[in-house]
């Protein structure tokens, strides 16, 4: 594979410049010719010193600068962190200022956010002097005895599925399931549904189970379990037990753009601007280090949606927001063609020369 950091050094460098904190780097003329950039092998084997502190360098202002940006995996326009602390000091003690505060952030909201604040929106009006949290303990009941109903059809569906397997690895799974179950309606407080036990459960059951066919069509089900980022009932039932600060945060916390490593760290991807893109924190954490050309495949929306991200970059670079960054759409569109196999190909089209 092309390492990012040879890449790189196929181009000259224009002119060294200096950050705010004092370390050179060079800025890069390539962004312009994209079909170079993308489809030559790295040639010069020496590379600049200054370079290396350049790219090893996490140097993400500039990323994190883009604020008000879509999200090039969901598609929803992203918050910045400074809006974010603007909600977290106007959020007061009752659901009234709360929502009067929320209201200015509405478009930002995920889809489950944006359904759980209309609720709470409802809710408020009769009792404007009641805290978030009082409101969903208020409405927990219902959505409670929906959740588990959702979690026990999943539960069903995985036994059915287990009919194909041996009788004694039908009772493994049942084991599972049924524990689960015990667990879903428990009515102790302290007894609490956890997804990741769960799977960590059904994980455990692969070396049991001999038909890896069948095992992962019930790993796919087990995975449908509801969580409070995709569904509404699991939002309100975990987060009556939030106080109301946490409550109101989380309606839009989700939604602030954090900085994505296209190869995971955890993959030995590298702090470096070509690895860097702008992704709201609810993808971020639920792509976790799920390899991207997995996660494409998943997610379709982002071929659309990296693309109009790109697009944007380079009009905020053309409109001279991010000085010394011209290089970056075609470093990223790089990347994300590598790392997603092919996937993601984006256009990097009309980004300027900088003088
Ligand atoms: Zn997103």
């Amino acid at each position: 594979m092309i390492q990012p950091i040879q890449l790189f050094s196929t181009l000259a460098p224009k002119k060294v410049q200096s950050n705010k904190n004092n370390q050179q780097f060079y800025s890069v003329n390539f962004a312009t010719k994209p079909d170079t950039f993308e489809r030559t092998e790295p040639k010069a084997k020496n590379i600049a010193p200054a370079y290396v502190s350049f790219l090893g360098y996490a140097h993400d202002e500039p990323i994190r600068a883009l604020g008000n940006i879509i999200c090039p995996c969901c598609g929803v326009e992203m918050m910045t962190q400074k809006q974010m602390n603007d909600v977290s000091k106007r959020l007061g003690n009752t659901s009234s200022q709360a929502v009067s505060t929320l209201k200015n952030y509405e478009k930002y909201m995920h889809p489950v956010e944006k359904e759980c604040f209309n609720m709470m929106k409802d809710w408020a009006k009769s009792k404007p002097d009641a805290s978030l949290k009082d409101l969903l303990q208020e409405n927990k009941e219902p959505q409670l005895i929906k959740l588990q109903a959702k979690q026990n059809t999943i539960l069903d569906n995985v036994d059915i599925i287990s009919k194909e397997l041996s009788e004694n690895e039908q009772a493994e799974v049942k084991k599972v399931t049924d524990i689960t179950r015990k667990i879903v309606s428990s009515t102790d407080k302290e007894i609490k549904f956890k997804r990741k036990t769960f799977l960590k459960d059904i994980d455990e059951l692969q070396s049991k189970i001999s038909n890896e066919e069948v095992y992962a069509k019930m790993r796919k089900e087990a995975e449908k379990m509801p969580t409070s980022q995709n569904d509404v009932s699991a939002f309100v039932v975990k987060y009556a037990e939030r106080t109301h600060q946490e409550i109101g945060e989380r309606l839009v916390k989700l939604s602030v753009g954090t900085i994505e490593h296209i190869k995971p760290r955890s993959e030995g991807g590298r702090n470096m601007v070509s690895n860097y893109m702008l992704e709201c924190g609810g993808c971020n954490h639920e792509r976790s280090s799920i390899p991207l050309g997995d996660w494409v495949d998943s997610h379709p929306e982002m071929k659309e949606n990296t693309q109009k991200y790109i697009d944007e970059v380079i009009k905020r670079i053309n409109d001279g927001k991010m000085k010394g960054f011209s290089f970056y759409p075609a470093a990223v569109a790089h990347t994300l063609f590598q790392q997603s196999d092919g996937r993601l190909d984006l256009k990097v089209e009309g980004v300027k020369e900088e003088d």
